[in-house]
């Protein structure tokens, strides 16, 4: 599982040795330091933003995971609750997409860094 870039994604550790940490802090919901990152992996000393413009593209990572845990939200308050308005509807959305937005956030960027860079076992030692 180590070797996995889900293992990079999930643990939020740096694609290339899977041994740094990419954030700073490893709490989520620390509002005021959750997006701060490292700018180098303190390990294999990759540069985390590869060019400058570089974390625009997790964007649309995060546009897509958005629709996802919109769906998903619709889908189990469709299954709990099945009577509810379009305003129960909205409104749960709007409070899981506002929850979770400092996990897509930090789930984008790790994503988006792990299609272009991938594992090397020789500078996880
Ligand atoms: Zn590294």
């Amino acid at each position: 599982m180590k070797n996995s870039m889900f293992y990079s994604i999930f643990k939020q550790k740096c694609p290339v040795c899977h041994q740094g940490d990419v954030y700073e802090s490893k709490q989520v919901y620390n509002l005021s330091k959750f997006d701060k990152m490292h700018e180098k992996c303190s390990h294999c000393g990759h540069k985390y933003e590869i060019e400058n413009g570089f974390w625009y593209g997790a964007m649309y990572v995060s546009y897509a995971l958005t629709v996802a845990f919109s769906v998903a939200s619709f889908i189990l308050t469709y299954l709990i609750y099945p009577q509810a308005t379009v305003w129960v509807y909205f409104g749960l959305i709007v409070l899981v997409l506002l929850g979770l937005a400092p996990v897509t956030f930090r789930l984008s960027r790790m994503i988006w860094m792990n299609f272009f860079t991938h594992y090397d076992p020789e500078k996880s030692k």
